[in-house]
């Protein structure tokens, strides 16, 4: 298996409620290393990049105001299939339908307010993390 780098990006519900402690020791815990982590607030400009994908849905402008709204936490995450294991660890989009033991299951109270992102395929996590982190900033 190789060994993949992949973005996780702790919400502005998960950080408001104390959780990032709670969500990083998961990530560890699950055999994943955090190479890279740092508290900001992400711009309209920088959440529009990440999502842009989903303009035009529904939910895009609700998306757009509450990754604004606070601060998030970034995070890389180094390891075996990391891309894979990130989902896995993180659950279903919707914390309703996530699975028991899972970050969003247990952090996360609806499918806007799922706590936690994880990128989705090894291409969106080389484009995501190149839009986040400068390079020397990933201990790699
Ligand atoms: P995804 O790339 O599928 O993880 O979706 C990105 C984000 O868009 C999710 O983490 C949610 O915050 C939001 N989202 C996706 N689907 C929905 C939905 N059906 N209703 C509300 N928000 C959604």
């Amino acid at each position: 298996m190789a060994i993949e780098l992949t973005l996780s990006i702790i919400k502005p519900d998960a950080v408001l409620k104390n959780h990032i402690g709670d969500i990083l020791s998961r990530f560890e815990r699950q055999g994943l290393r955090i190479v890279a982590a740092k508290l900001t607030r992400l711009s309209r400009w920088q959440v529009e990049k990440i999502y842009g994908i989903h303009e035009g849905r529904p939910f895009y402008q609700d998306l757009l105001q509450f990754m604004t709204s606070g601060p998030v936490m970034l995070v890389a995450l180094e390891g075996e299939n990391a891309v894979a294991k990130n989902r896995e660890i993180i659950g279903n989009t919707d914390p309703r339908l996530a699975s028991p033991g899972t970050i969003r299951a247990d952090f996360g109270t609806a499918a806007n307010r799922n706590a936690v992102h994880g990128s989705d395929s090894l291409e969106s996590a080389c484009y995501e993390l190149g839009c986040l982190f400068e390079p020397g900033e990933i201990y790699s």
